[in-house]
């Protein structure tokens, strides 16, 4: 719904521009079309090849579409494209755009063959599914014989657009080569990330004690009382680890609690409904079938975090609240949501928030599936999760070899968000499993690089007690270090839902941008219901100088500026001086 608003905006500024000689679009003939700077595509020269594997980092490469060392660019090692046959394509990773802007794309392509060849450009809108929703297709644009040559195409976002993703084919048979590519947006950019960034990753915990599935365990140990507890007591010393390796890293991450978790003890011996799980049966994974006469809380010690310190976790809420860590759902009682029925997760998630408004901790906003088990949920059980306030779902099931009828995200692309079919308000936020072992740190930072190079969205998860030894504990630290480095390069480390709440939050931004003589004037709105901080644009140029409300403003880099904190409702007047734009007579 904000989109639209941001696209009337939109559409009444490009109906502004048709009649307004002050604009510089219309200026004919006169200076270049005001474009943000910088461009869009990752990797568009084609110079990243982590793997050496012969395709772009960052592109979805069709047959024979690979590497070629001839390049136009100047720079050592760089490449070209080359796309050999007419079945051939070359696709790049997703853009955010908003709707009603024009997005310009320009490339340089030679064909390497007596005749000419010609080649096709198409913008693939994708819709909050990253599903094609429309598309923009540019004439056969001829590629000369054996001579580079300047192309471009440019279209319109529609108003359903949230991302597109470029394609480029040929006809013909004959190679085609491509460099040089640019995509750019017009007017000035709001960056989808705050703070400079250019992608975001999330550190997330699943954060149980004995009592979620550790004492529900479907693995090996079964059934086993004395496994749950010694495995409670590690998930208990992996929070003190991981919370001291966050505040070292300044790092505030997202805690998927079992809202039994939150419990500072029950010494009252509340058995929370008495709950059976007929499916929690050994036809459905479990090894006996122990939870079909055995109520899901019967192992509570009936303690306190001081007597049983393997089964309530109470007395370290204070402590993450206050070093601002997220604590989000992982169901209250690790229920297996694929099996459970739409009213056994109302009841459940219901008493999670009691729970937790009990502990200070307000409503989650996020869950976790507790077990992966994404896979078999009801829509109706969608429906429980809208209803009661959730914006997003993670651990989703995405196994790579697994039932691909279950994904909401595919394994082939956990770099980007992307809603639950049929609900268009809830995102599904791609996860990385680390488990902490030394061996899976590579695989680790190459999420982090991964994330960075395709400027995505993507969190790195483990269970609280595999960062409990020596051991884990050096590998978690070598990989948020890795992260927190990373923050120079643009990466926004953030709790989950801040992640999801800004990315809703930002498509309720309104901007309306004036050209005066010798700068910019524009004014930034905040319909949406959240607080929002950091917000950045993108100018044509690097700034000169600024000012905000009429005082002097200083937060800026080359052509970036960062907005101060933005409440709900409020509104930054903003003008501009950019370089190499002096006032016109
Ligand atoms: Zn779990």
């Amino acid at each position: 719904m904000g989109r639209r608003i941001v696209f009337v905006l939109a559409a009444l500024l490009l109906l502004g521009l048709a009649g307004a000689a002050a604009w510089r679009l219309t200026q004919q003939p006169g200076p270049a079309p005001l474009y943000a700077s910088g461009n869009l595509l990752v990797n568009p020269g084609f110079q990243e090849d982590a793997d050496g594997d012969r395709r772009p980092d960052g592109w979805e490469a069709g047959p024979a579409a690979e590497l070629s060392d001839w390049t136009i660019l100047p720079e050592p090692g760089g490449h070209s494209l080359r796309l050999t046959g007419s079945a051939s394509y070359v696709r790049s990773a997703p853009v955010f755009v908003w709707p009603g802007k024009r997005y310009t794309l320009s490339l340089q392509a030679l064909a390497d063959a007596p005749t000419p060849a010609r080649l096709q450009v198409a913008f693939l809108w994708e819709d909050t599914r990253r599903e094609v929703c429309a598309r923009a297709t540019s004439d056969w644009m001829p590629v000369p014989s054996r001579r580079w040559r300047s192309l471009s195409f440019q279209a319109v976002a529609p108003p359903d657009a949230v991302g597109m993703t470029v394609l480029l084919r040929p006809a013909g048979d004959d190679p085609v080569y491509l460099d040089d590519l640019r995509l750019s947006e017009s007017g000035v950019r709001l960056e989808p990330f705050p703070d400079y960034g250019q992608a975001a990753l999330a550190f997330t915990v699943d954060w149980e004690t004995a009592m979620g599935g550790l004492i529900h365990s479907r693995s090996d140990d079964g059934y086993n009382p004395a496994t749950a507890e010694a495995r409670g007591e590690a998930m208990r010393q992996g929070t003190e680890n991981l919370l001291s390796l966050f505040a070292r890293y300044g790092i505030r991450g997202t805690w998927f609690a079992a809202g039994y978790a939150l419990l500072p003890g029950n010494p009252s011996g509340d058995d929370f409904g008495h709950p059976l799980y007929a499916w929690a049966s050994q036809a459905n994974g479990w090894r006996d079938d122990h939870w079909l006469t055995t109520p899901w809380f019967a192992d509570d010690p009936h303690g306190t975090s001081e007597s049983h310190p393997a089964w309530y976790f109470g007395d370290l809420v204070p402590r993450l609240l206050a070093a601002h860590q997220e604590i989000a759902s992982h169901t209250f009682g690790h229920l297996y949501l694929g099996l459970a029925s739409p009213e056994e997760l109302r009841a459940d998630l219901q008493r999670w928030n009691a729970v937790a408004r009990a502990a200070g901790v307000p409503s989650a906003r996020s869950l976790a599936f507790p077990w992966g088990a994404s896979l078999g949920m009801p829509d109706a059980s969608y429906d429980v999760l809208e209803a009661l306030g959730y914006l997003a779902v993670t651990r989703t099931y995405h196994e790579p070899r697994g039932r691909s009828q279950y994904w909401i995200l595919p394994p082939d692309d956990l770099f980007h968000l992307r809603t639950v079919p049929g609900h268009p308000n809830l995102w599904a936020f791609p996860d990385h499993y680390f488990p902490g072992r030394p061996e899976d740190l590579p695989g680790a930072k190459a999420v982090v690089d991964r994330v960075l190079l395709l400027r995505g969205v993507t969190s790195l998860w483990a269970h609280s007690e595999e960062v409990a030894s020596p051991e884990q504990v050096a590998a978690w630290e070598e990989l948020l270090a890795y992260s927190a480095e990373r923050r120079s390069s643009g990466l926004w480390i953030a709790p989950l839902t801040e992640i999801v709440r800004y990315r809703n939050a930002l498509c309720q931004v309104e901007m309306e941008t004036r050209e005066r003589p010798g700068y910019l004037e524009l004014r930034v709105r905040n319909v949406s219901r959240e607080t929002l901080s950091g917000l950045t644009l993108t100018f044509p140029a690097p700034v000169r100088r600024a000012t905000l409300q009429g005082a002097s403003y200083s937060d800026f880099r080359q052509d970036q500026l960062r907005l101060p904190e933005l409440p709900a409702g409020a509104s930054a007047r903003l003008k501009v001086w950019l370089e190499g734009w002096e006032a016109e007579p």
